[in-house]
């Protein structure tokens, strides 16, 4: 049976990164950067003023100094001409400084009479004065292959003149859920019925990665519907995720049926729990991910294998969950001979509670989960050990 990491190291040792697009930046949120990119301008793009005040020659502008005030800079606007000695100009946040100036004398530093101008609080130079280019400098690397454009890279690109920016393809992966026992939410249940819950959340993490889920009807446990469902999913997208049906029970057809499709797998069983069942395979390139069908099951192995393996589809420079350092404020106890990928919720003060009961089959423990604890094999952790949080919210 392969580790974790060797597992994972197979898989994305076979999986590229799709095509890239350009796209206008305002489109471009959540995305994956393809290309570098450069700055086209300098930021700040002109000396400027930081404050609502006066523009002066610092030399001048002493402690009790009566200035000339000969004009004024609005905003979006330029100063038409050069201050002289004992002169100033009306400046305001972002304005650019008029030539001649070197500080600004902010406003409440300031007596007004008219167009005198008495200073009351004196500056040095380049007081109150944001430099060209002192934050980004035009050519500038902003933007690194692989990087995500979230929030603040995208606020950097705008402002420093990208319009355009070239991102990786969005992989559309299938979701797939066998079982006879599964129902659709809202109808009725017949007897064994479950209600089927993996496709929602396995979509909701395919989103998360940064991907487009295409959730196909439910698959009832024979051979013939398993194949006709793997078959249209593949035709459709880039990867396929299939829940269930890869244990060894002799109503289990996913591995079969992928089989008769022709696809080739590449390996079954990872020595991790919850997880062990998992599926990897190939067909026509495109990537297999069979995840046991157990909920918590489910959603540990997407998270530990198939969530880097759709990262990497996009070019993702980071394929790990964040991990974050945090105490146990529970004990843990591994008495099995796989590492445990146990649910847990971190506070924002780091304290890691266990979220419920740690089984596979358990939902509750999820519904209150941000992240996971690897605990080693045969492993007990006392309240207060420090772990690493993997965190998937
Ligand atoms: P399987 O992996 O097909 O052997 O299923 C293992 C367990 O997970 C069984 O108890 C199934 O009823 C349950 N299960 C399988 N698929 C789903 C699903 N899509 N949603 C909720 N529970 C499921
Ligand atoms: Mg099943």
């Amino acid at each position: 049976m392969r580790t974790l990491e060797e597992a994972r190291s197979e898989m994305l040792a076979v999986i590229d990164p799709l095509g890239t697009a350009a796209l206008p930046l305002v489109d471009a949120a959540g995305r994956l950067l393809a290309v570098d990119a450069a700055a086209v301008i300098d930021l700040p793009r002109f000396d400027n003023s930081a404050m609502d005040g006066y523009a002066v020659q610092a030399a001048e502008a002493g402690t009790g100094a009566k200035l000339q005030c000969i004009g004024e800079v609005p905003a979006g606007s330029e100063f038409d001409g050069e201050l002289g000695d004992g002169q100033c100009a009306r400046i305001f946040t972002g304005s650019p400084l008029p030539a001649g100036a070197n500080a600004v004398v902010m406003q409440e530093d300031t007596r007004v009479d008219g167009s005198t101008v008495e200073i009351t609080d004196g500056v040095k130079p380049f007081e109150h004065v944001r430099l060209r280019g002192e934050d980004v400098k035009a050519g500038e690397c902003i933007g690194q292959a692989g990087m995500k454009l979230q929030a603040g890279q995208l606020q950097l690109l705008g402002a420093a003149g990208v319009a355009e920016v070239t991102v990786f393809r969005r992989p559309v992966i299938g979701v797939l859920a066998t079982g006879d026992e599964l129902c659709e939410p809202g109808t009725e249940l017949g007897a064994g019925g479950i209600y089927e819950s993996n496709r929602l959340a396995l979509a909701a993490l395919i989103r998360d990665a940064g991907a487009e889920p295409r959730v196909f009807p439910l698959v009832p446990d024979t051979m013939e519907a398993t194949v006709d469902a793997l078959k249209g999913a593949f035709a459709e997208c880039d990867a396929v995720v299939t829940s269930g049906g890869v244990s060894v029970g002799e109503h289990d057809y996913v591995k079969s049926a992928f089989e008769q499709l022709g696809g080739s797998l590449e390996f079954w069983r990872v020595k991790i729990k919850p997880g062990k069942p998992f599926v990897f395979g190939r067909l026509g390139g495109k990537p297999l991910f069979g995840v046991p069908g157990n909920p918590v099951s489910a959603m540990v192995t997407f998270l530990v294998l198939v969530r880097p393996a759709i990262l990497q589809m996009q070019g993702a420079a980071d394929l790990d969950l964040p991990s974050h350092p945090g105490v146990l404020a529970d004990p843990f106890a591994n008495r099995g001979d796989r590492r445990h990928f146990m649910r847990v919720h971190a506070d924002a003060a780091g304290n890691v509670y266990a979220a419920g009961l740690q089984a596979s089959h358990a939902v509750g423990p999820f519904g209150k989960a941000n992240g996971l604890v690897d605990v080693p094999p045969e492993t007990s952790l006392a309240e207060g050990a420090p772990v690493k949080v993997l965190r998937f919210s």
